[in-house]
């Protein structure tokens, strides 16, 4: 440490010596030619923080997301756009087809937005008011909305600090009579224990609804996220790794709950097995959660692309950690030993402020910020915030539930997660899935920015 950083046109050389693995040619492509021909800074420990006024690690763009190619993704939408058929129809049949291809399901259901594909998914595996659901803390509120949405009670299993998934050790502990469902959340796209949150699930009959929507193409012993439960959820959200601006799946191998979320998401008329008497009109109740066609379109064409992207995750997720993790106080994520894929919608790591003679992380991520690295803190504590409390306070919760289960305040200390808020307000720090579709040396100037930091910690503490 640290390895010589080399520029951009060197490395573009050297891989075009070597020949460049196939996972990597998409980024080359999207270089511009002034980017390609710009002079990487040369990197020094000696150089002062740029926080202080020094030159910065890197100057550079990162790689821009969503990604758009017209020559490659424009053919289709503008077909879409110009047939005038814009509602639901066969591009979005194609779309769903592919998508349960992909992730190696028998079926998929586009839906609005991963929101609603969780919604979709717990109404029609009968979740509803007077049950509780397990959820790790450690997620996004389009985690803990649809249950409380379907009138049902999360309840908060706090997370492994190491994995920053759902604890399996500390489940069983929070199950009662209550409790209907679990949803595992591969958060930041690294999967889940799944083997033994299923065991679990089986031994206490509990629904397994997989919040995958961060987890695209993420893998358990090569079988993909998503399909491990009674129901994976995806999100295709503009920051997701793929990316439509808002939609999203539920994917099952269970034709009867498929049926039944295709009904529901359109009004509950009848479809498949869920069509009861012929001529009794809509049969359930119902929303509308359909997609557009050129929402579609534009879904067919950020897939095609998914494979390669994920792959180029891994390979650069997989070169950072193995640096930065030589760098005292810095603990990046660990993924369990049966993963053979994961997804990397954010690559995290832990910040011990310690190892950094006190500097807090708030100056740590500023500091890393002004050498050119974008980061984030990422998430805050959900278990205690004021939506849980408007929720109790509404009629339904308070016909479902005894007031003593409502009491806002030890409904907090049953839901403490010790380990979650170390993670949300001391520890985390983030990087975005699309700083790895980067290069290695765009990977190198992330190291040593962060060993920049590291060695200049005693200067940094005087930052407010
Ligand atoms: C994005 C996301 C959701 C919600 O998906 P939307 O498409 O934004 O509604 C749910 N859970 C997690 C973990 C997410 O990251």
């Amino acid at each position: 440490m640290p390895s010589q950083p080399f520029s951009r046109r060197e490395f573009l050389k050297r891989n075009s010596l070597t020949g460049l693995g196939a996972a990597l040619a998409p980024t080359l492509l999207t270089t511009s030619p002034a980017e390609a021909n710009a002079k990487s800074v040369t990197f020094s420990l000696a150089e002062p923080p740029a926080l202080l006024g020094g030159k910065p690690v890197r100057t550079q763009q990162w790689p821009t997301w969503p990604i758009w190619k017209p020559e490659t993704d424009e053919k289709q939408l503008l077909e879409v756009i110009r047939s005038g058929v814009w509602s639901r129809a066969n591009v979005v049949t194609d779309f769903e087809a592919k998508w349960a291809q992909a992730v190696g399901a028998k079926r998929s259901l586009a839906v609005v937005n991963g929101t609603n594909a969780l919604i979709t998914a717990l109404a029609q595996l009968n979740i509803r008011g007077g049950d509780e659901v397990l959820v790790p803390p450690y997620t996004f509120i389009g985690t803990v909305a649809p249950v409380i949405a379907n009138g049902a009670m999360p309840v908060f299993v706090d997370v492994d600090p190491e994995t920053f998934q759902i604890d399996p050790a500390k489940i069983e502990a929070k199950i009662t009579p209550r409790t209907k469902a679990i949803i595992p959340v591969h958060i930041l796209g690294l999967p889940a224990n799944m083997p033994q949150i299923l065991a679990i699930a089986k031994k206490h009959k509990l629904a397994v609804i997989e919040d995958a929507c961060q987890a695209h193409l993420a893998e358990i012993n090569h079988q993909k996220v998503g399909t491990f439960g009674d129901a994976g959820c995806f999100s295709f959200q503009n920051s997701k790794n793929l990316a439509i601006g808002e939609a999203g799946a539920i994917v099952s191998n269970n034709d009867l709950f498929m049926d039944r979320c295709f009904s529901y998401h359109n009004y509950g008329n009848p479809y498949g097995m869920a069509s009861g008497v012929i001529g009794a009109g809509t049969i359930m109740q119902g929303n509308k959660q359909r997609i557009t066609e050129y929402q579609a379109a534009i879904g067919l064409a950020q897939l095609k692309r998914l494979e390669g992207e994920t792959n180029l995750r891994n390979e650069n997720a997989a070169y950072l950690k193995a640096k930065i993790e030589q760098i005292p106080g810095i603990i990046p994520y660990k993924l369990y030993g049966n993963v053979t894929k994961a997804a990397f919608h954010l690559f995290p790591f832990r910040y011990q402020k310690s190892a950094f003679k006190g500097l807090s992380r708030d100056t740590f991520l500023k500091a890393l910020t002004a050498e050119g690295i974008p980061c984030s803190k990422g998430y805050a504590t959900l278990n205690n915030m004021p939506y849980l409390d408007d929720a109790f306070q509404s009629k339904n919760f308070q016909k479902m539930y005894p007031k003593a289960m409502l009491d806002f305040k030890s409904y907090v200390e049953r839901n403490h997660c010790p380990n979650n808020d170390r993670l949300c307000n001391e520890e985390a720090v983030w990087f975005t899935q699309n700083m790895l579709l980067g290069t290695r040396a765009d990977m190198d100037d992330i190291a040593n920015a962060i060993e920049k930091i590291f060695t200049h910690a005693d200067k940094l503490l005087t930052m407010k």
